[in-house]
């Protein structure tokens, strides 16, 4: 084993040797995931606490299922409700928890680097469940796997990212684990919802879904997240779908055996239509949820593995 690391914070400190690594154990896990013994023991023993701070649905269900079917003891912290709310600040919170002895922190929040900080402040091992638009490693992972079990490869592909990319991190995180692998991405949406200083990031910028759509091997469609918009970045939703919402019109430019791809939760109508959504020859949607709770097994188990192998006074 050669994946070296305390943390999963972000795409970006992964050579692509982890990433490969992450990926191999992956698929055993789903494997194992598919039989009617569904259980391991590279956890056992390890207490793992989720603290969300933001509203998730599949991703804490999926570390959830993960940290239990591998046999750790998981806890899942109601952040709203926690202390946060009467002002507690979130070293404090993580300071409390730590006295606990976690042995696995999973922390979604809505500020960029909050979880970066956190791992500096405690002596387990912390998994980023996404920070605003920073970073969301897990879900990167997942469509990697899914593009490779897909696709037979996860190089020399062109992949289209299509959307609200200013406000995603699962853009960002896969931005970076796409051209880590040496595929191409092109980047397609309103030029509102481009972050600036893109160029930097070696990929292709369209603003027009048949031009930039033309001859790719996946399309990853992204939600419109409102919540992190101030102002009026679209027109209108309406609008909005005809330029850019994913249909079958769209998907015709792209290969013919294109899968198309959405992290979830999906706006059907808005970024993608329905039927396509759910059209089982070209969507792996379903498959990427299942990607993620092994993908999230993969992660913690090496996770886990470094943990025991090294005093904890050394981490961070
Ligand atoms: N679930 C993903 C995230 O947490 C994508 C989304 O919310 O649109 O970033």
């Amino acid at each position: 084993m050669t994946f070296s690391h305390s943390h999963l914070l972000g795409i970006e400190p992964l050579p692509p040797s982890a990433i490969s690594e992450i990926l191999d154990l992956a698929d055993q896990y789903v494997a194992l995931n598919r039989g009617d013994m569904k259980h391991a023991e590279a956890l056992a023993g390890l207490t793992q606490i989720n603290m969300f701070f933001e509203n998730s649905t599949r991703t804490q269900a999926s570390f959830e299922l993960a940290g239990k079917r591998l046999g750790a003891d998981v806890m899942n912290m109601a952040m709203q409700a926690s202390s946060i709310k009467k002002g507690e600040t979130l070293i404090d919170t993580a300071m409390t928890l730590n006295a606990m002895h976690p042995d696995l922190l999973v922390v979604r929040h809505p500020h960029s680097g909050a979880v970066d900080l956190l791992s500096q402040k405690v002596n387990c091992a912390v998994l980023n469940a996404g920070d605003g638009r920073h970073e969301h490693p897990t879900q990167a992972l997942l469509d990697a796997l899914t593009i490779r079990r897909a696709k037979g490869r996860l190089h020399r592909l062109n992949v289209a990212i299509c959307g609200d990319i200013a406000h995603s991190r699962v853009a960002r995180s896969n931005i970076l684990l796409l051209g880590k692998m040496e595929n191409r991405v092109r980047l397609i949406g309103p030029p509102t919802l481009m972050p600036s200083g893109i160029a930097d990031f070696g990929v292709e910028v369209y603003d027009d879904m048949a031009e930039g759509l033309r001859n790719v091997d996946v399309v990853m469609m992204l939600r419109l997240q409102r919540e992190r918009m101030d102002g009026g970045f679209i027109p209108s939703e309406r609008e909005y779908y005809f330029r850019y919402g994913l249909d079958a019109e769209k998907l015709a430019h792209a290969k013919d055996d294109a899968i198309v791809m959405h992290p979830g939760p999906m706006n059907r109508g808005v970024e993608i239509d329905g039927e396509i959504a759910d059209d089982i020859n070209r969507s792996v949607i379903q498959e990427q949820v299942e990607m993620g709770v092994a993908v999230r097994m993969a992660a913690m188990d090496l996770l886990a593995r470094n943990l025991r192998a090294r005093p904890r006074e050394v981490m961070a």
